[in-house]
């Protein structure tokens, strides 16, 4: 069994849509790149736990930082340093 493929010019259409995927890939990578640098930067919370832009929420169910909101601050500041 054999298939043959016709392999049909682009109508203008379609080229433009081809065309304009290829920019909005490019768009899309350079964003993705950009991006990832900032949300792989890591933060010191006030807790003294790291976390970045992407964990903020799990960090946020540590026990560490749930400490930290549960006591006093300055209390656990002095106890960690
Ligand atoms: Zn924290």
């Amino acid at each position: 069994m054999t298939t043959t493929e016709i392999q049909q010019p682009l109508t203008p259409r379609q080229r433009r849509y081809w065309g304009n995927k290829e920019k909005e890939n490019k768009v899309s990578r350079e964003y993705y790149a950009k991006n990832k640098q900032t949300t792989n930067k890591k933060y010191i919370c006030d807790c003294g736990g790291l976390f970045t832009k992407n964990n903020i929420y799990n960090h946020r169910q540590t026990k560490r930082h749930k400490d930290y909101i549960n006591h006093t601050g300055i209390f656990l500041r002095e106890r960690y340093e």
